[in-house]
């Protein structure tokens, strides 16, 4: 299957600015480029996007699509009664059902604001749920259960509900299980990564098996790692060091980690991101709804560290907006460091698509339109107000973009949102479901 995109403006990575191109995909991968005057093959079928651009699809990085369903429910409280209160009762009350209705809200979401490719990280229970609605969405995916064989955090910081316990052998035989279903599932689309929480609720014994896994298998290690500063500290005291040295002298730091947050890090912990060149997942919007604080995004920049976006949980933030992510993730560190040349446009337009796909270690396959990488691009129209008069430029996506311009979303070379549509799928219905979900998952805790 052949299908020639006509007379868009393409931005090919985030430094490339936009051409005007034709654009050839061949089943699920880029097969060409056609420049003004250059000739584009005739026995294929043609979408014709004059006025329309190309832009690569975002890769978010760490979000919790068993969250989406509690959007609303768990607003303005810190990090730890925010788990407490809301969120791990919530997401212990989930059923089957529950849990693939909030990860097609999540889906349906990420990918109607151009985003093609999700780290996400579900709850202990009903992983499978979120690996069918991905499969079913057309979402390029590495997800994972939560690992959780122990709970060292004391009451008064979160505590855990008692049907999150598993012990070591039940939380990775559950782990064999998807992986077996999903590993590589839908022409690779979809992929495994084993997922503990955090450092405080995973014993050394299940870390260092998660090390031999995780080479045999060919999968990510994908965990939170300095969240907040009461956490942070408790990880100090418990185990004697900071949460990236802890995670390095245990041996799991390399390129196939990636943590989210990595907020309180001092210099030490810098030297290990950047030397052992793992993956960084930052969460502005959360860390700050949350009163969590502020990653210090430039200087990990400046020093070579692997970056990559995420929007967490959809109660933390609240939207997975990827648009917002780069506009605040800019302003935020021009406004500390009172440097307006702080993460440029083009940085960070680089982050929320190349840096998502080197962190998953998918940087030969999406993240830049590139013949020989997969189909994954969102087809964007701007005739707003907002973006008017248009610049055709990363300043304009990153400052003034915003979800509402992506009209077509095609991802492994298909078509998964078309004309802000999705095949299939009755969304009206889809958030009539997913209303009564919450209310029956929330009534039984809140
Ligand atoms: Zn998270």
């Amino acid at each position: 299957m052949k299908i020639l995109l006509k007379n868009a403006h393409v931005c090919h990575d985030a430094y490339s600015g936009f051409r005007r191109e034709d654009l050839l995909v061949e089943d699920d991968r880029i097969a060409g480029f056609f420049g003004p005057g250059e000739r584009a093959p005739q026995d294929c079928a043609e979408k014709d996007l004059t006025g329309c651009m190309i832009i690569p699809g975002m890769v978010q990085t760490h979000v919790h699509l068993c969250q989406v369903l509690f959007r609303g429910l768990a607003d303005d409280l810190p990090l730890l009664s925010w788990l407490k209160t809301r969120i791990w009762p919530l997401e212990a009350a989930h059923d089957r059902e529950s849990t693939y209705l909030s990860a097609m809200l999540g889906i349906t979401e990420l990918i109607a604001g151009g985003v093609t490719c999700v780290c996400d990280m579900e709850s202990v229970r009903y992983a499978d749920e979120a690996a069918r609605a991905l499969a079913g969405t057309g979402m390029r995916a590495v997800f994972g259960k939560v690992l959780m064989d122990y709970n060292d955090t004391p009451e008064e910081l979160g505590g855990m509900p008692k049907p999150f316990f598993e012990t070591t052998k039940e939380t990775l035989e559950r782990a064999k299980e998807l992986i077996d279903a999903w590993h590589g599932a839908e022409n690779g689309r979809i992929h495994y990564a084993y997922m503990p929480r955090g450092v405080l609720t995973t014993t050394p014994e299940l870390f260092q098996e998660l090390i031999r896994l995780s080479k045999e298998n060919h999968c990510l290690i994908h965990t939170h790692a300095c969240e907040t500063e009461p956490e942070s500290l408790l990880v100090k005291e418990r185990r004697g060091a900071t949460e990236i040295k802890y995670l390095d002298r245990l041996g799991l730091a390399g390129e196939n980690l990636l943590l989210a947050h990595c907020q309180y890090v001092d210099e030490e912990d810098l030297n290990i991101l950047e030397e052992k060149r793992i993956g960084v997942a930052s969460c502005v919007l959360t860390n700050l709804k949350l009163g969590s604080g502020i990653a210090p995004l430039e200087k990990m920049r400046h020093r070579g560290i692997r970056l990559s976006f995420g929007s967490d949980g959809a109660p933390a933030n609240n939207n997975l907006d990827m648009f917002q992510e780069m506009k605040t993730a800019s302003l935020l560190q021009k406004g500390v460091l009172h440097d307006p040349t702080a993460m440029p446009a083009e940085a960070v337009f680089d982050i929320a698509t190349m840096g998502g796909a080197r962190v998953l270690g998918m940087e030969h396959e999406i993240g830049s339109l590139e013949v020989g990488k997969k189909a994954d691009l969102a087809v964007l129209t701007a005739d707003g107000p907002e973006t008017a008069p248009l610049q055709m430029n990363a300043a304009m996506l990153v400052y003034s973009g915003n979800p509402h311009m992506v009209r077509d979303v095609m991802i492994d070379g298909k078509w998964v949102y078309r004309n802000r549509t999705f095949e299939n799928l009755d969304l009206e219905r889809l958030h009539e479901e997913a209303l009564a979900a919450q209310k029956r998952v929330a009534e039984k805790v809140l």
